[in-house]
């Protein structure tokens, strides 16, 4: 079956990987189902789409049991802030945490993901713009953070996200990300959204979380 907003979606991540002589597969398209429901996202998943991104537990927790009941092989990644009481929820739900941001969050992630065995893909977000109403650490706190994580919390990290400022070109946030993941040898890239994608892919994206592109304005 064919969804048109997946299409035109998966059609340009090819086609922005192509101009910036990367391999396609090599971009995962996590298809941001936030604020829609099944009847939305049924027809998405039936068009083959299997990684999808929500950023509320509770949201996710609502519509997400039962849509993987029916489609087991769905990968399910939280791209929006965590409360540390929410961690086990979290760890249980989701297959990836885009939004390790802080201390407190990475021990509660490290000792829910020991007490459930539960193996789980994790991102650090950045806050590239450092601004003061947005998650994310700071940009100078980055290497620090990263080593607690993995020396304090034994987490296993996997990649950095960042959510540009809304007003500025993204591009100096996406370079400033990669070079972040590069330094810290992390290999995983999370940025880009419906409106500049195919900045992100230019700038190295391996993770691109797309939402009202493929399902309409929210
Ligand atoms: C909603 C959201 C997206 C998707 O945004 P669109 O502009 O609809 O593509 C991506 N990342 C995060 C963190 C979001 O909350």
């Amino acid at each position: 079956m064919v969804h048109e907003g997946l299409k035109k979606v998966l059609n340009g991540i090819v086609a922005a990987a192509q101009t910036a002589g990367r391999a396609p597969g090599d971009v995962t398209l996590i298809a941001v189902s936030k604020t829609f429901d099944g009847p939305e996202i049924i027809p998405v998943i039936e068009a083959g789409q299997r990684v999808f991104g929500e950023n509320r537990v509770q949201e996710a927790k609502g519509k997400w049991p039962a849509l993987r009941m029916a489609w087991p092989d769905v990968e399910l990644h939280l791209i929006g802030p965590l409360q540390s009481n929410k961690a086990a929820e979290a760890v249980q739900l989701f297959d990836a945490i885009h939004t390790v941001d802080r201390p407190k969050i990475a021990t509660a992630i490290a000792t829910e993901i020991r007490r459930q065995s539960k193996p789980l893909t994790l991102f650090v977000q950045v806050n590239t713009g450092r601004e003061p109403q947005k998650a994310g650490i700071d940009p100078d706190h980055a290497d620090a953070f990263l080593r607690e994580c993995r020396e304090l919390h034994g987490l296993e990290i996997s990649g950095l996200m960042c959510i540009p400022p809304a007003e500025e070109d993204p591009k100096r946030h996406f370079t400033l990300l990669a070079e972040i993941a590069t330094r810290n040898g992390l290999t995983q890239l999370s940025m880009g959204m419906s409106g500049d994608y195919a900045s992100a892919i230019a700038c190295g994206a391996t993770h691109v979380r797309v939402g009202s592109a493929i399902f309409g304005t929210r």
